[in-house]
C-alpha cells in the first residue's frame, strides 16, 4: 500500500478489525481477482449472442473478428454504448421517480411531502412554457410533472421539453447541428439496446454518435431533471459547515446509515429519526443519529447538514465499526456484500425498492403514499436493533477521525455568495479572475472511489496539484467525501494548497461574504445527479463571455470512477465539448477507431476529448496543458 499523507487512519484501523472479525472486504476480493481479464480491459470481449463469447486480442495472432464478423471497433463501440445506456437508465429512473412524486404531491397522494421551493418551481414552469399567472402552485406543479412525463412518452420526434427549456441557446444550436438533440429518453435507451444486439449497427461512428446522444439523455432526462425536481421538493442547498468521517457515528445513540441516491426515502428517515427520539430514549439511547453514505450523503448534507459519513468504498468499513444499528438503502452503488457483513454485527440491513433486493435483507416496501408509516417502521427497526445489539454485547469501535467541510454550493447559493462582492453582476468577479489568470481554470472532479486507485490517493493528489496551479476545483459524488476527509473543503485548505493567485481571489470572496476567512478551494456542488449544477454554472459563465462551453479553460475528471453512471456523465460532458479525464482507463483501447475518435477527431469536431491518465501527475499535467491551450485560444494570459 502506498502510505501517503492522505491515508485515512480510520480505514486502516477498521481494515485490521475486519481481518480480526473474519470479514472479507472489497479490497480482499479485488486482490483475488487479479490479474483482471485483458480482453475485458480493452473492451474487446463480446457476449451479445450465443455464438460467442468472442474475444479479440488486437495485438496478437488470434481471430481478428467475432464469430459474426464484428470487428474490435464495433465490439468496443457497442460495449461502451451499453455502459452509457446503463448509466443513463439509472439517472433517468432516479429522475422519473421524482416527477411521479411531484405529481403525487400536487394531486394530494403524497401527504408526507410538500413543495419547498415555489420560486424554483415557478421559474422552471416558465422555462417549460407552463402557464403560471393566477394559478395555484399545485396546478403548476402538476403541469411541470406532466411536462416530464411528456418527454418520457413522446413519439413525435420533437426535442425533449427539458432540453428546450434548460439548454443554453448557443449549446442547443451546436447540438442540433451535430444531431445530438434527443426526443424521448426511453426510446433512446430502447434503440441503444436494439442497435447493439447481434446483427444490427456495425458502423463504429454511428455507434459513438449514439453514445453522445446517450450522454444527452443522461444529462437532460437524468441529472438535470433530478436536480431541478429535488430542489423544488426538498429545497435548494445553502452553504453550511458540517462534520464528516467515521466520528459522525455516535456510541450510545441509535445509528442509522442511509446509503443510496434518492432523497425521497432518506429525507423521511431523517425526519422520523427526530420525531421518534422519545422511543430511542426509552430504549436507553441518547437519540437517533442519521448519517449519509455515498451520494445520499451528498443529498442530505447539501440540504439539511446531516452528518457526512463516507464514500462508497467505505460502506463495508462503516458496518465493521459495529456501531450501525440499521443501514437503509434505496438504489445504486449498494455492494451485494453488505448484508452478510451487517449480519456479523447484528445490524439490520433494509432494502426499500422493489428492484433492489437481497435475500439476506429485511425489505420494507417504501412508497411515497405511505412514506410516514414506512419511515417510522424503518426507524423502529433501528431502535429495536440497538436494544438487541446492546444485549448481545456488541461493542462499537468508532475511529476517532473527524473532518469539517463547507457544503451546500448550488448555483443559486454561489451567486448569492458572489453578490457580496458585486451585487449587480455576481459572476463578474469570477470572470475577471479567469480573464486575469488569477483563476487559471476550473475542474469538476466527480464520481467514485475506486479501490484500484484509492491507496494511491489519486483524487487527493490531483486536487492538490490543480490547486497549487491556481485551478479551482468543484466536486460532486463520492470524490467529495474523499476530499472532505482530506480537509480540502475548508478555509485552511486555501492557505495550505491554493496557489498564490487563487488564494488571493478566494480570500477576497470569503471576507466579502462574511466568512471571516477564505472561501475553500474545493466547492461541493452535490451528488452525482448534481453534475447538472456544474453544467448550469459553465453555461452561465460561457453565456456571459459570449462563447461556447467548449471554449472555456475548464475540464472534467472522474479520477477513480467505478460505475456506468460515470460513463454516461462523461459522455454528456464530451457532447458539451469538454475535456474528460478518466481513470482507470475506459475500455476502448482495443479499438484504434475509438482511440483516434476520442483523442483526435472529436476535439476538432466539438472540442470534446478524453484524457486517460492513471497517475495524479499525468492527469494534472494533461489538464493544465488543456487549460493553457483554451486560454491561449481566447487570447487570455
Ligand atoms: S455478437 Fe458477434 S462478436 Fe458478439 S458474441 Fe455474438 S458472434 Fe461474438
Ligand atoms: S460517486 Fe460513484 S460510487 Fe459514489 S454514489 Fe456516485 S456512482 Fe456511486
Amino acid at each position: 500500500m502506498d502510505r501517503t499523507g492522505y491515508a485515512n487512519p480510520g480505514d486502516a484501523e477498521l481494515t485490521c478489525k475486519a481481518a480480526g472479525d473474519n470479514v472479507e472486504l472489497v479490497k480482499d476480493r479485488l486482490q483475488k481477482m487479479m490479474p483482471e481479464c485483458g480482453f475485458g480491459e480493452l473492451g474487446t470481449c463480446c457476449v451479445m449472442c450465443y455464438m460467442g463469447p468472442c474475444r479479440i486480442d488486437p495485438f496478437g495472432q488470434g481471430p481478428r473478428t467475432g464469430v459474426c464478423g464484428a470487428t474490435p471497433d464495433v465490439i468496443v463501440a457497442r460495449n461502451f454504448l451499453r455502459s452509457a445506456t446503463g448509466g443513463a437508465s439509472s439517472h433517468a429512473g432516479h429522475a422519473r421517480e421524482l416527477a411521479i412524486l411531484l405529481l403525487d404531491i400536487a394531486e394530494g397522494r403524497a401527504p408526507g411531502y410538500k413543495i419547498r421551493e415555489e420560486g424554483k418551481l415557478l421559474s422552471l414552469a416558465g422555462k417549460l412554457g407552463v402557464q403560471v399567472d393566477g394559478r395555484p402552485v399545485d396546478a403548476v406543479a402538476a403541469d411541470v410533472a406532466r411536462k416530464a412525463f411528456e418527454d418520457f412518452g413522446r413519439q413525435d420526434g420533437e426535442p425533449m421539453n427539458w432540453i428546450r427549456a434548460r439548454a443554453s441557446r448557443i449549446e442547443y444550436e451546436k447540438w442540433e447541428k451535430l444531431g445530438l438533440i434527443v426526443s424521448n429518453p426511453h426510446n433512446e435507451i430502447e434503440t441503444a439496446m436494439h442497435r447493439t444486439s447481434m446483427g444490427n449497427d456495425a458502423d463504429p461512428l454511428n455507434l459513438w454518435v449514439a453514445t453522445l446522444r446517450m450522454g444527452m439523455v443522461d444529462n437532460f432526462a437524468g441529472l438535470m431533471l433530478a436536480t431541478d425536481l429535488s430542489d423544488v421538493i426538498f429545497g435548494i442547498p445553502t452553504p453550511k459547515v458540517v462534520t464528516a468521517n467515521y466520528s459522525v457515528l455516535k456510541e450510545g445513540e441509535v445509528n442509522i446509515a442511509c446509503h443510496g441516491h434518492n432523497p425521497i426515502l432518506a429525507s423521511k428517515v431523517a425526519e422520523w429519526a427526530d420525531r421518534l427520539e422519545g422511543e430511542a430514549k426509552a430504549a436507553g439511547a441518547g437519540r437517533v443519529n442519521v448519517v449519509g453514505i455515498c451520494c445520499i450523503g451528498n443529498e442530505l448534507v447539501m440540504r439539511y447538514g446531516i452528518p457526512y459519513a463516507g464514500h462508497e468504498a467505505q460502506t463495508e468499513l462503516f458496518l465493521v465499526t459495529g456501531a450501525i444499528d440499521a443501514m437503509v438503502v434505496d438504489i445504486q452503488c449498494i455492494m451485494p456484500s453488505l448484508p452478510a457483513i451487517a449480519k456479523c454485527y447484528k445490524t439490520r440491513f433494509i432494502t426499500t425498492v422493489p428492484f433492489v433486493r437481497h435475500p439476506e435483507a429485511i425489505h420494507v416496501d417504501f412508497r411515497p403514499e405511505v412514506a410516514d408509516e414506512k419511515a417510522q417502521e424503518i426507524v423502529r427497526h433501528a431502535i429495536a436493533a440497538y436494544k438487541e445489539r446492546k444485549a448481545a454485547g456488541i461493542r462499537p469501535r468508532i475511529p476517532d477521525v473527524s473532518s469539517k467541510l463547507l457544503t451546500g454550493i448550488s448555483v443559486e447559493s454561489l451567486v448569492s455568495v458572489l453578490s457580496a462582492v458585486d451585487a449587480k453582476d455576481p459572476l463578474k468577479p469570477v470572470i475577471d479572475a479567469i480573464a486575469s489568470g488569477d483563476i487559471l481554470g476550473a475542474v469538476g472532479m466527480v464520481g467514485c472511489p475506486n479501490p484500484k486507485l484509492r491507496d494511491g490517493a489519486m483524487s487527493e493528489k490531483m486536487a492538490e496539484g490543480l490547486l497549487r496551479n491556481n485551478v479551482l476545483v468543484v466536486t460532486t459524488g463520492c470524490v467529495n467525501h474523499i476530499l472532505a476527509q482530506g480537509g480540502f473543503l475548508t478555509s485552511e485548505a486555501t492557505e495550505k494548497y491554493a496557489g498564490p493567485r487563487l488564494k488571493k481571489v478566494l480570500t477576497a470572496i470569503g471576507h466579502a461574504a462574511g466568512l471571516g476567512a477564505p472561501l475553500p478551494p474545493v466547492l461541493h456542488m452535490g451528488s452525482c445527479v448534481d453534475n447538472s449544477r456544474i453544467y448550469d454554472l459553465l453555461a452561465a459563465l460561457a453565456g456571459k463571455l459570449g462563447v461556447e462551453i467548449s471554449q472555456l479553460p475548464v475540464a472534467g475528471s472522474a479520477p477513480e470512477f467505478i460505475t456506468e453512471k460515470a460513463i454516461s456523465i462523461g459522455s454528456f460532458f464530451l457532447a458539451a465539448g469538454i475535456l474528460v479525464h478518466l481513470a482507470p482507463a475506459p475500455r476502448v483501447f482495443g479499438s484504434p477507431f475509438a482511440v483516434s475518435l476520442l483523442t483526435e477527431k472529436l476535439p476538432g469536431l466539438n472540442g470534446g476529448k478524453v484524457l486517460v491518465a492513471a497517475t495524479p501527475e499525468g492527469a494534472v499535467s494533461g489538464i493544465l496543458a488543456h487549460i493553457r491551450e483554451k486560454r491561449q485560444a481566447l487570447g487570455l494570459p
